[in-house]
């Protein structure tokens, strides 16, 4: 057996620690500090009581879907004049009051703003996407439902939202007819789940499975958990953030009924961490609920590291894990969301080392056309040898690490497997 030794090693190494100046990427200028955001109720709702105001239902009712109750709110560019004129059959306008009162009426930069006011770009499609960019339909054996992976399913449970993000995946689904899942469909699904019992996994998303009401959204979940195959039940919701209201004493109860269930909650900005979210969030984590966030990279909304870093460290604060940043998908008039790969792979270096371990989330690319997640970081490795590796860590210094001897390994294994032996015991 060779000895390890440096020289096995593509880069020499003299010690075990030594400072290298990396190309590592270059630290973002700008600013540094993320405002606060409070809710400033519009004029508009001046008048409505608190008690209407904090109803999820009363939000729903009186969400803005039209060019005439948004300039009443907000100072309109004509970008954003001509992206709603343009958003009738494309993919539905719709805002909470609550995430309207977060918007900067005169700024239309406004990270809450661009991500739910259309804007003309919307119109232009670029040659790369694709109406159903995971491949989703493909992959759906029964109306509704998506199985993809062997042990978990996706069930699309209604195609409405409480806001339209302009960057949505299923824009060829949600808010074409507001409606939920028919019976008779549920009925074929469940049909399909008990005769594939390798499925141990359920996500309900959609649209926003919280957007129906509880008696339906437990019919759902009760005859899911009847399933002795069904492990685990998983929501993939927005209306923590959009209509924290919808988060009740009641719908928690109901909830808890159907553990394990855990919960991924779409955020994008530090800014929709608010006072409601807050409760919303304490309501849900109270229930004993596991909760995790979903966010996607867009850019000019949050794609700078110290604007991640300030929502993934707000995110533990209120008891979510960050779970995944999602590279932006290849949906129809979305590439002035999109960055580069190497933003994500940025933002990640940005944070591993630099903050708690359970605040980096997984970067991923769901790759087109449905071959799933495919997760990216920076490279730590620097060089490979005969029983060495040379990595690199957070600060850009150099370590090296030694393998196990495999042959030695081996051999010392298998002289103690003679030793234990029981044949040769019993003898
Ligand atoms: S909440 Fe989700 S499903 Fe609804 S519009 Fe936003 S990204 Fe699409």
């Amino acid at each position: 057996m060779e000895p390890a030794s440096d020289s096995n090693l593509d880069v020499p190494l003299k010690g075990t620690e030594k400072a290298l100046q990396l190309p590592l990427f270059p630290v973002p200028t700008g600013p540094k500090k993320v405002e606060e955001t409070k809710e400033i109720i519009p004029p508009l709702w001046k008048n409505v009581s608190e008690r209407e105001w904090n109803d999820w239902r009363w939000q729903l009712r009186h969400r803005i879907t039209t060019y005439e109750q948004l300039k009443e709110i907000l100072e309109l560019t004509s970008e954003e004049i001509e992206g709603i004129k343009h958003s009738k059959g494309r993919l539905a306008l719709a805002v909470t009051p609550y995430f309207a009162s977060l918007m900067d009426p005169f700024n239309p930069n406004c990270p809450i703003r661009r991500q739910a006011i259309p804007r003309i770009e919307e119109i232009h499609l670029s040659k790369n996407e694709m109406v159903d960019p995971l491949g989703e339909d493909k992959h759906s054996p029964v109306p509704g439902l998506v199985h993809r992976y062997p042990d978990r399913v996706l069930l699309l449970v209604t195609d409405q939202c409480a806001v339209y993000c302009r960057y949505c995946t299923r824009r060829r689904l949600v808010g074409s007819h507001e409606r939920s899942i028919t019976q008779g469909n549920f009925e074929e699904v469940l049909r399909y789940l008990k005769s594939h019992r390798k499925v141990r996994d359920v996500l309900l998303s959609g649209g926003d499975p919280l957007l129906l009401e509880n008696e339906r959204l437990e019919e759902i979940l009760s005859r899911l958990r009847a399933l002795p195959h069904i492990e685990l039940l998983r929501i993939g919701t927005r209306v923590p953030v959009t209509l924290p209201q919808r988060i009740t004493g009641g719908l928690v109860r109901m909830l808890k009924k159907y553990h394990p269930l855990m919960i991924s909650i779409h955020f994008t900005h530090p800014k929709e961490i608010t006072d409601a979210v807050k409760r919303a969030c304490n309501e849900l984590a109270d229930g004993g609920i596991p909760l995790g966030s979903q966010t996607v990279l867009l850019k000019s909304i949050n794609d700078k590291p110290y604007i991640m870093k300030k929502l993934v460290q707000e995110l533990l604060k209120i008891r979510v894990r960050p779970y995944y940043i999602y590279q932006c998908d290849l949906a129809m008039g979305t590439e002035h969301f999109r960055t580069s790969v190497a933003t994500g792979i940025q933002i990640i270096e940005k944070l591993r080392g630099h903050t708690t371990g359970y605040a980096v989330p997984t970067y991923v690319v769901d790759a087109p056309g449905g071959g799933g997640k495919i997760p990216l970081q920076p490279d730590y490795v620097v060089s490979r040898g005969k029983g060495k590796i040379a990595l690199r860590n957070y600060e850009g210094k150099i370590f090296e690490y030694s393998e196990p001897n495999i042959i030695e390994f081996k051999k010392t294994r298998s002289i103690g497997e003679e030793k234990a032996d029981p044949k040769k015991v019993m003898a």
